[in-house]
């Protein structure tokens, strides 16, 4: 048989794209570069994480209300529940409503690195803060008792690290959605039937809200492997394969990635998946080639 064309059909799908507040000039010029050749593309949102333990709340606020304010683009912001009492949420929370922010991705957050090696990413050692929202369905009921927020969360096709079962973490999301949450985006995959097993897994247990795949294009291999570890995040060994030999080889490797990526979606739109989440690193190149690919592009004119 003939291979599918390669071309999506345009105006079908839809996008967001996230971004990390940046810590120095350098990092800010990288950022905004970004944005600048995104924001064309027309996604539905573009959000921008929260540091652990609400290290990045200025800039995290500051970055969410710039791209608002200088793409019109709505914008989203990441927000945690750890190290921080419920009226500090609270008042983060009313200080975006008032400056026009409607969505946050709401998330319980990691505990931050420890000594120990327990805590940061994957975040296993997590305890509640006495006067806090213990998790991310708490927070989800506490938005909305403040203003009527579009709300994300997150969801975990391979299981969330701490969670004792695939059964408990999905009766995990169902709470969060019931709580009023209006999707839930995935962590990064590479297991793409994982990814439509358990979105099915969740439609069957009553889940109705999109679920929307989180697309990691890989800047860094080594890096992403080391995430996926942490995270829970199965990196099959065709993948390590295809990377083996490109850490000196940037070019080489960006082409790879894009091509693993864009596969990727377009295996998961074959099955029906119609919004995509990009993790964008704060970086517009693979992003923006996967979409093109993908049929959502800058209007013209
Ligand atoms: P929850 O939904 O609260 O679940 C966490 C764990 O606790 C699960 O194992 C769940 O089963 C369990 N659990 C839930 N309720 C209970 C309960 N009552 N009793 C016992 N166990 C329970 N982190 C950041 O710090 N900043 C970010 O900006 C950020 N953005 C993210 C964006 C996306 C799209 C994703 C997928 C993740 C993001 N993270 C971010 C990481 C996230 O904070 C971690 O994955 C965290 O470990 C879990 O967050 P959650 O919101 O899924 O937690």
């Amino acid at each position: 048989a003939n291979p599918a064309p390669l071309i999506t059909a345009p105006g079908d799908l839809t996008v967001s794209f996230e971004f990390f507040p940046p810590k120095t000039e350098k990092m800010h010029e990288n950022l905004w570069t970004a944005i600048r050749r995104l924001a064309p593309l027309n996604p539905a949102f573009m959000s921008v994480t929260y540091g652990a333990g609400g290290s990045t709340r200025e800039r995290t606020h500051a970055t969410v209300t710039g791209i608002q304010a200088e793409t019109g683009i709505p914008a989203a912001a990441h927000l945690t529940c750890v190290a921080a009492t419920r009226e500090e949420i609270d008042e983060i929370a009313r200080n975006y409503w008032d400056a026009g922010i409607r969505h946050i991705v709401a998330l319980r957050g990691d505990p931050p690195p420890r000594a120990d090696g327990t805590g940061g990413l994957g975040g296993r050692g997590y305890e509640p803060h006495p006067g806090g929202y213990a998790y991310a369905a708490d927070l989800v009921a506490g938005l909305k008792r403040i203003g009527d927020f579009d709300i994300s969360v997150a969801c975990f096709p391979e299981v969330h690290p701490e969670a004792p079962s695939a059964q408990i973490d999905l009766d995990n999301l169902k709470r969060k959605v019931d709580a009023g949450a209006n999707r839930a985006i995935s962590q990064f995959f590479f297991d793409v039937d994982a990814f439509l097993r358990f979105r099915d897994k969740a439609a069957a247990s009553g889940i109705h809200v999109p679920m929307v795949p989180g697309i990691l294009p890989i800047l860094n291999f080594t890096k992403a492997a080391e995430m996926g570890e942490k995270c829970n995040t199965a990196i099959p060994a065709w993948m390590r394969d295809l990377f083996d030999g490109l850490d000196e080889a940037p070019e080489t490797r960006h082409l790879v990635a894009a091509t693993v990526a864009i596969e990727q979606c377009r295996y998961l739109e074959k099955h029906g998946v119609k919004q995509f989440h990009f993790y964008t690193m704060n970086r517009a190149d693979l992003t923006v080639a996967i979409c093109h690919m993908l049929g959502v592009r800058a209007a013209k004119g």
